[in-house]
C-alpha cells in the first residue's frame, strides 16, 4: 500500500508527441476541504485508505500540490454534440496527472474542475459541488453494478464562487481510468487530415490496452469491432439497469467502453422508453429508447474517422454491423433473461420480454422496484392465494388485470425451467439492484453537502456499494421519488 508521497508514476500518455496535449499544472483552489473519497478506488491505486483524511489528500486532488512524478497535461479531441460536429473540444477543464500502476494495471488520475487549459474555449474550467457529487456517487455506484466505468476517487470543494444560473461554489472530482481517450480523440485527426497521427493515437490503444487487435489481420478494424462489441455491451447494462446518459456525444464515448463523462444522467424511476434524463436534451435525442440507436450512430462516427487506417471501404461497415448489433442484443437479451429470473434461452424469449417492456410502458411501475419486487414473487400460485401473493408487484401499478396476464405468462416460462423458487430468488436478488442513484437521492445529499454536512454523501456512498443487498439501514434509499422531488431536473449545467 503506498502513501501519497510514494505513489509511483508511470505517464505513457504523456510519452506521446506533444500534438496530443499541452502540459499545464491544475489551478489551485482556495481552502480545499474533502467532501468525499472512495475507499474502494483507493484500493485500485494501492492507496492506502488511511491516507484519505490526511489534510495534504485534499491538496493534492484539488489540484494544489502536485504528487511527484506526475506531469499534468490536457488532453486534445474533437467531436460530435447532439448530432452536429464541433470541432476542436478538448479537455477544457480537465488535467491528467499520470498513471499509477494499480492492483490489476495501470490508472490514470485525472482531475475534473481544476481550472482553465488551452481547450477552454469560453468556459472557466471548473465545476460545482453539486455535478461533482453526481459524478462522484455514480461513478462508484455503476461500478458495484458490475457496468464499465471511470471511477472516482474524491470530490474535494472549496467556497471558491463558480458562476452557473446561480452562483454556485467549485469542487474538483479525481476520476481514474485505464484511459481517458474518446471516439472523439480518433476523429480530431482525421478531421484534421493528419493519418499520421491517427495511426500513432490507434498503434497506443491497441499497444497498451488491446494488443490482441495486432494479431489480427487489420489491426484497426479489429479495435473498430472490440469497440463495438465493448459498447455494445456497456449500452446494454445502461438500458437493463435503467440509467441513461444525458450526453451520448462522441467525445463523451470511451474507446474502451467505459461510461465516461457523467454529466445529466438518470436512473429510470417511472418507467417510460421515451424518458429524457436531460433537460437541455429538448428533442430527446438521447433518450431511453433511443441510446441504443444512438450507440450505433456513434460507431460510425469513429468508423469513419479510422477508415483511412482500415483501409478497404466496405470494411468499416462491415466491422461495425458485425460487431455493435449483435453485441448489443444478445447481452441485452441475457441480462433481460436474468432480471426475470430466466436460467436458460429459449425461442420465443424476444416475444416475451417485448410484452414485459409492452407492460412496463403501459402501467410506468418504478423500474427498479419492479424486478426488485418480481424476484419475490413464487413461480407458482394457487387462485386463492394469488393476490395475496403478488400484492407487491400489484401495488405498483393501476390497470391490475394487465399485470395479472402478464405474470400468467411469466410464470408459464418460468414453469418451462422449472428451477426451484429459492434458487431463482436468489439469482434475481443478485441481479436486481434493490438501490441505485436515483435523482433525488442526489440531490438529498447535494443539499446537506451545500450546507456542510457530508455524512449523507458518505452514505448514499456505502449504500450502493452492494447494491443488491438487503441493507436495512438504508432502506430509505429504495423509495421511488419523494413529492418534493416531482419537478427535479437536471441539464448540461455543471
Ligand atoms: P461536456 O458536455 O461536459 O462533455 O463538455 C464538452 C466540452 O466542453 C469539453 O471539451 C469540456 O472540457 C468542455 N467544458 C465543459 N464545461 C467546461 C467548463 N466549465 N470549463 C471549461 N471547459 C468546459
Ligand atoms: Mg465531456
Amino acid at each position: 500500500m503506498s502513501t501519497l508521497e510514494t505513489l509511483s508514476f508511470d505517464n505513457a500518455f504523456a510519452r506521446l508527441p506533444d500534438a496530443f496535449y499541452t502540459r499545464l499544472p491544475p489551478d489551485p483552489l482556495p481552502d480545499p476541504y474533502l467532501v468525499a473519497a472512495s475507499p474502494a478506488a483507493a484500493a485500485l491505486i494501492g492507496l492506502d485508505a488511511t491516507e484519505l483524511a490526511r489534510p495534504e489528500f485534499a491538496q493534492v486532488f484539488a489540484g494544489n500540490r502536485l504528487l511527484p512524478g506526475s506531469e499534468p497535461l490536457a488532453a486534445v479531441y474533437s467531436g460530435h454534440q447532439f448530432g452536429v460536429w464541433a470541432g476542436q473540444l478538448g479537455d477544457g477543464r480537465a488535467h491528467l496527472l499520470g498513471e499509477v500502476s494499480g492492483a490489476d494495471s495501470g490508472w490514470e488520475i485525472q482531475l475534473k474542475g481544476a481550472g482553465q487549459t488551452p481547450y477552454s474555449r469560453f468556459a472557466d474550467g471548473r465545476a460545482v459541488l453539486r455535478s461533482s457529487i453526481r459524478e462522484f456517487l455514480c461513478s462508484e455506484a455503476m461500478a458495484a453494478l458490475g457496468i464499465p466505468t471511470t471511477r472516482a476517487l474524491s470530490v474535494v470543494g472549496s467556497h471558491a464562487p463558480v458562476r452557473r444560473e446561480a452562483i454556485e461554489t467549485a469542487a474538483v472530482v479525481a476520476r481514474l481510468a485505464p484511459s481517458f481517450i474518446r471516439f472523439g480523440s480518433f476523429e480530431h485527426w482525421a478531421a484534421r487530415n493528419k493519418p499520421a497521427e491517427l495511426r500513432q493515437l490507434a498503434d497506443y490503444v491497441i499497444d497498451r490496452f488491446r494488443p490482441e487487435c495486432r494479431e489480427a489481420a487489420n489491426p484497426y478494424a479489429a479495435l473498430l469491432a472490440d469497440v463495438g462489441r465493448r459498447t455494445g455491451e456497456t449500452i446494454a447494462k445502461w438500458q437493463a439497469v435503467g440509467f441513461m446518459h444525458g450526453v451520448m456525444n462522441t467525445d463523451n464515448m470511451s474507446i474502451l467502453g467505459l461510461t465516461l463523462d457523467y454529466g445529466p444522467f438518470g436512473f429510470m424511476d417511472a418507467f417510460d422508453a421515451g424518458h429524457i434524463c436531460n433537460h437541455s436534451d429538448d428533442r430527446g435525442r438521447y433518450s431511453y429508447r433511443s441510446q441504443p440507436q444512438i450507440g450505433h450512430w456513434n460507431l460510425y462516427a469513429l468508423g469513419s474517422a479510422l477508415a483511412a487506417l482500415i483501409g478497404e471501404p466496405d470494411a468499416v461497415q462491415a466491422t461495425i454491423e458485425e460487431s455493435y448489433a449483435p453485441s448489443f442484443e444478445g447481452h441485452f437479451m441475457d441480462l433481460m433473461r436474468a432480471k426475470l429470473g430466466l436460467a436458460r434461452a429459449l425461442p420465443g424469449d424476444e416475444d416475451f420480454i417485448g410484452e414485459t417492456f409492452g407492460l412496463l410502458q403501459q402501467q410506468h411501475p418504478d423500474y427498479t422496484q419492479f424486478f426488485r419486487r418480481l424476484g419475490e414473487l413464487p413461480a407458482q400460485v394457487d387462485e386463492a392465494t394469488r393476490t395475496a401473493a403478488d400484492a407487491p408487484l400489484r401495488d405498483l401499478v393501476i390497470d391490475r388485470d394487465g399485470l395479472d396476464a402478464w405474470l400468467a405468462l411469466w410464470r408459464a416460462r418460468l414453469g418451462a425451467e422449472g428451477r426451484p423458487d429459492a434458487e431463482r430468488q436468489a439469482a434475481m436478488r443478485a441481479v436486481n439492484p434493490k438501490y441505485v442513484l436515483r435523482n433525488w437521492i442526489a440531490e438529498a445529499a447535494i443539499r446537506a453537502a451545500q450546507g456542510g454536512n457530508f455524512t449523507e454523501v458518505e452514505n448514499v456512498l456505502a449504500c450502493l456499494a452492494k447494491p443488491f443487498d438487503e441493507q436495512p439501514e438504508f432502506e430509505r434509499f429504495a423509495a421511488p421519488p419523494p413529492d418534493w422531488a416531482a419537478g427535479l431536473a437536471v441539464s448540461c449545467s455543471s
